[in-house]
């Protein structure tokens, strides 16, 4: 059995089956993706829709219509029309104008919607972008997108501070989950709390503890990155 092999399934079985893997590969070869592909992993992330993303997508050929792919990297307004074709879920839409981008391309695409996430900026940080983690502002901006016919919201994700400990991540985690509970009580015509995407390599355990049913993990798969 392969490294890659060997840690995938390792992982998946040390973590209860209704939290989703997303397996981290950005900068991995498509060699290393069909390796894990093929160890049994179903959800794919990736960071660059183009042209990353996209190339990798049409090199694994069959192996890529096997799995669930997920954009977790910033996505760029004049990318969109790449990513639509591949990703079937959008982790990373910061704003509602963000939304109204990806709304208005949907159809030309040839999909009827588009899940997305909204990205909450838990740690309150001043240079990175998302939605603050304050329940009405939230609750306001479903109200608002709530005309957007092309996105599903189907839930939270965040990262947390990129300073600090991992184990520092937890209070955002926590943070997050919380604002993830209290939502499921808006219902708009287009949102429904059901993901809460949270947690890497070095925060997924806290993660899980604090409510994530869905993880984000590379390095502790494939080794850490060059
Ligand atoms: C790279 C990345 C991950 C995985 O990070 P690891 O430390 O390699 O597990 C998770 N989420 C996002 C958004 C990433 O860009």
């Amino acid at each position: 059995m392969g490294k890659i092999t060997e840690n995938y399934k390792k992982l998946r079985d040390s973590i209860k089956e209704d939290v989703t893997i997303v397996v981290a590969t950005k900068t991995r070869s498509v060699k290393e993706m069909a390796e894990v592909i093929e160890a049994g992993a179903e959800h794919i992330g990736e960071n660059y829709a183009y042209p990353e993303a996209s190339e990798k997508y049409e090199e694994l050929d069959d192996l890529a219509v096997k799995v669930k792919w997920h954009l977790i990297g910033n996505l760029q307004s004049n990318k969109i029309n790449k990513a639509l074709p591949i990703f079937d879920l959008i982790q990373t839409v910061e704003s509602i104008e963000k939304a109204q981008d990806i709304d208005i391309r949907v159809e030309n695409a040839g999909k009827i919607f588009v899940p997305i996430l909204l990205e909450i900026n838990s740690g309150k940080e001043k240079t990175k972008t998302g939605f603050m983690p304050t329940f009405t502002s939230i609750k306001k901006a479903l109200i608002q997108m709530e005309d957007l016919k092309h996105i599903e919201i189907r839930g939270l994700m965040t990262m947390g501070p990129d300073e600090g400990n991992p184990k520092d991540a937890r209070p955002y985690f926590t943070i997050t989950r919380t604002l993830f509970e209290k939502l499921k009580e808006v219902n708009t015509i287009n949102s429904k709390m059901e993901i809460l995407s949270m947690g890497m390599s070095n925060s997924y355990k806290a993660a899980i503890e604090e409510g994530a049913n869905m993880v984000r993990i590379g390095s502790l798969i494939f080794g850490e990155r060059q």
